[in-house]
């Protein structure tokens, strides 16, 4: 595997890998990488010639500085992860790399209202850093395909409308999320739970799979089942933040009025667990779904 923490040294790589022709499957992370990870990076590896994983803790999405600074860093462990999958190239760029001064990476662009409600609102700029560094990053990497993570359902909608708004050709592949076994999502913050919460987070996805068969049921306004898994998150160390059922698409709220004629329907929430913010989702109707 090879390491870059210079944009000159992994392009001039990826020029010379290019000359055969070779497809570049591009999966950026903040690192602190566990098997959720993995996933992204093995299905790459399957669907291209080259896989570049970043490593990047990107300052300008975090609205809240003691969670940037509590953000688990391990480089070590994480690059022995990426040489075990088999990860082609790893690239962990100094700050100054992504942003250097007299570069202009802030974008202007307009989200279309994917980033009003849940963690556009209750994480402000948020995805405006998101934008700005995916987009930086795709300019560096150049890649043919982006792997992204469904457990960021939001951030994948909103990527794949920057990359329509700056016509860009990246293909975007996401990726089913992975869970613990007792069906957890996994995230790097995961690490900073406590006993109790790690105990406590699990009724996350349980109150989700609840919400899907409800909504799928149809037997009780959306507005009660969205009620009732509030009330059953607020059980301390848990505390929800929101749990929304929204259109897959524009990702706005439906209302029993409008359930009916989504074609993509999610249920997607943020939960604190004890001091660590954890975001979850499930998919309760696709396009595949059958009637
Ligand atoms: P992060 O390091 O948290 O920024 O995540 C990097 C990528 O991995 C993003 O596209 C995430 O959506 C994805 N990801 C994080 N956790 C999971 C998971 N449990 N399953 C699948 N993908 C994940």
């Amino acid at each position: 595997m090879y390491l870059f923490k210079r944009v000159a040294d992994l392009q001039n790589h990826l020029r010379r890998a290019r000359a055969n022709l070779r497809s570049v499957g591009f999966v950026p992370t903040m690192g602190a990488l566990h098997e959720g990870h993995l996933h992204l990076i093995r299905r790459s590896l399957r669907e291209n010639q080259i896989t570049v994983c970043s490593i990047f803790v990107n300052p300008t999405q975090f609205n809240d500085a003691d969670d940037l600074r509590q953000y688990p860093r391990m480089p070590g462990k994480d690059l022995a992860r990426l040489a075990e999958v088999g990860c082609d190239i790893a690239f962990l760029p100094f700050e100054e790399e992504i942003y250097p001064p007299g570069l202009d990476t802030r974008l202007e662009l307009d989200f279309q209202g994917l980033d009003t409600r849940m963690e556009g609102s209750h994480r402000p700029g948020h995805f405006a850093g998101v934008a700005q560094v995916v987009k930086r990053l795709l300019d560096i990497v150049n890649p043919n395909t982006l792997y992204l993570g469904q457990k960021d359902y939001q951030q994948v909608a909103i990527v794949k409308s920057v990359l329509e708004q700056l016509q860009s050709s990246v293909q975007v592949v996401s990726v089913p999320t992975v869970r613990e076994a007792d069906g957890l999502a996994m995230s790097s913050r995961n690490s900073r739970l406590t006993e109790e919460a790690r105990l406590a987070a699990p009724l996350i996805y349980h109150a989700l799979q609840e919400v899907k068969k409800r909504v799928m049921r149809r037997e009780e306004p959306l507005e009660d089942t969205t009620a009732w898994a509030l009330h059953l998150l607020s059980v301390p160390p848990l505390r929800p933040e929101y749990l929304e059922v929204v259109d897959g698409t524009s990702l706005q709220p439906l209302s029993d009025g409008t359930v009916e004629q989504s074609e993509r329907i999610v249920a997607c929430t943020a939960v604190w667990a004890g001091d660590v913010r954890l975001i979850d989702n499930i998919i309760i109707k696709s396009e595949n779904t059958r009637k």
